[in-house]
């Protein structure tokens, strides 16, 4: 495609690295440009509206233009808008931010490390797993436990955590000492006639098999997202939880709960983790932590954690990590304003009320002759196709079926995010029952226009 030349578009082309992008693809096409957002709602340049179907990266939990998270910022930045907290610094934002996040921790925590990314939350957890254990004169306890299709984020330990092999093909990833488990799908990985519990307990068994093939004593961590979300939103089976923390607990290995999807009212609870009932050591948030305003993210420890590194810290001279914006006053300020939001409008109870009517939406999708699954909690959820459901045969992954429907929603006036044929929705948090319908009914147009171009190259076996 020729862009005018200067145009937004053009200089895009010419300028820009995007993440997750196919750059000759992008160079074909260029790119969609966004210019301004209102409510659940955002428009491109051309002025046409789209509901925000996946909230952004399943992050802008308030919706587009929020005055209160506006102003939060703006008077931050008339009194200090930056400074660091190392080295015994300290600012009130990031004080009261620690404060207010402790305070709503789904089990007793004790200390919160501020950084600017999910993905440098958990590699801050990574390296105070490490520093733990060798605290501990522990100094073979190391490996970390991810989940296949499990999403940490992108730094290179995070990305190594990670469990899709996107992340790791061409980038010589995963690093040493990172290992995967299963990925707790009971549609897609279950066996014939197996039980959601059963599934549970075989995955159960699974883990603490590698974890005496690897040797306990070489194990540090098990990470898991309450709900993974880029995986395409995989709902745990029935006792997952209950019977992967046994284990952990047997052989002494720290759990953490990666909740940065999860975290802040997305499954119906202020916490995946009490949805699922997890008792984490270490709790990783961001996203909906500023409702992505600003970048901010936190790595919260409990005290089990917290007591042998604060004593290797005094031993090694200092805790030798941080980050320049670690805590930054501004990001923290809005932060701040975004918990005190979700108090005063009762955000939770908001979407216990409306997640009802979310998953009949949802699940209204079942029937349709495209369909595999419809899986979801709270206000995230997803959307399997299969080529044939009732054998529960996919489309060859080249055809790109997913993406096609997401494209094609899109045209309809919905952003949606396809994980390889499972299509992801995850609306900001304040979405209205009548919202979830609009969103639904563009759906919809989107997914029977896919039928019929399926239909008619022969693709779609009902
Ligand atoms: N953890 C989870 C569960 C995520 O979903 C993401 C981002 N989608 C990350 C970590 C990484 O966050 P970031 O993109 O802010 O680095």
């Amino acid at each position: 495609m020729t862009f005018q030349p200067n145009s937004p578009a053009a200089r895009d082309v010419a300028y820009v690295l995007h993440p997750y992008t196919n750059f000759e693809a992008h160079e074909e096409k260029g790119p969609m440009i966004i210019d301004r957002g209102e409510g659940i709602y955002v428009y491109d340049d051309s002025g046409k509206k789209y509901i925000e179907g996946m909230a952004g990266l399943w992050s802008t939990s308030l919706g587009f233009n929020s005055e209160r998270l506006k102003q939060a910022a703006m008077k931050q930045f008339d009194t200090l808008p930056y400074y660091h907290t190392f080295a015994h610094k300290a600012h009130l934002p990031s004080i009261d931010l620690a404060e207010k996040l402790i305070s709503k921790m789904p089990v007793p925590m004790s200390k919160v490390f501020f950084n600017n990314s999910g993905s440098e939350a958990n590699d801050t957890a990574i390296k105070i797993v490490w520093y733990y254990n060798n605290a501990l004169g522990r100094h073979h306890k190391k490996k970390i436990v991810g989940r296949v299709n499990g999403y940490h984020g992108i730094t290179l330990a995070a990305a190594s955590l990670t469990g899709r092999s996107m992340n790791h093909r061409g980038f010589d990833a995963p690093l040493a000492n990172f290992i995967h488990t299963d990925e707790p799908h009971h549609y897609s990985k279950c066996l014939p006639g197996e039980s959601e519990e059963d599934f549970a307990t075989r995955l159960a068994e699974n883990l603490e098999n590698l974890i005496i093939e690897e040797g306990p004593d070489t194990v540090a961590a098990f990470w898991a997202e309450p709900v993974m979300g880029a995986g395409g939103v995989i709902v745990p089976p029935k006792t997952y939880f209950e019977k992967i923390q046994k284990v952990l607990n047997k052989y002494d290995i720290l759990f953490v709960a990666d909740e940065v999807i999860c975290g802040f009212g997305r499954t119906g609870n202020y916490w995946g983790s009490e949805t699922f009932d997890m008792k984490p050591d270490i709790l990783v948030c961001a996203k909906a932590l500023s409702s992505s305003y600003l970048p901010i993210s936190a790595t919260i420890i409990n005290d089990k954690v917290y007591e042998p590194v604060k004593k290797a810290s005094a031993e090694l001279g200092a805790f030798g990590h941080g980050y320049t914006y670690s805590g930054h006053p501004v990001c923290a300020a809005v932060a701040l304003e975004t918990m005190k939001i979700y108090d005063e409008e009762n955000i939770i109870e908001k979407v216990q009320g409306v997640a009802p009517h979310f998953l009949k939406g949802l699940h209204s999708f079942a029937d349709h002759p495209l369909v595999g699954e419809t899986r979801g909690v709270g206000l995230v959820g997803a959307i399997q196709v299969m080529q044939d459901k009732a054998t529960k045969k996919p489309f060859e992954a080249s055809a790109g079926v997913g993406p096609m429907i997401a494209n094609l929603a899109t045209e309809e006036g919905l952003m949606l995010r396809a994980v390889g044929d499972s299509i992801a929705f995850c609306p900001p948090l304040i979405i209205t029952e009548t919202q979830i319908d609009e969103m639904f009914d563009c759906f919809r147009r989107g997914l029977d226009r896919a039928l019929d171009h399926l239909r008619k190259e022969g693709q779609a076996v009902a």
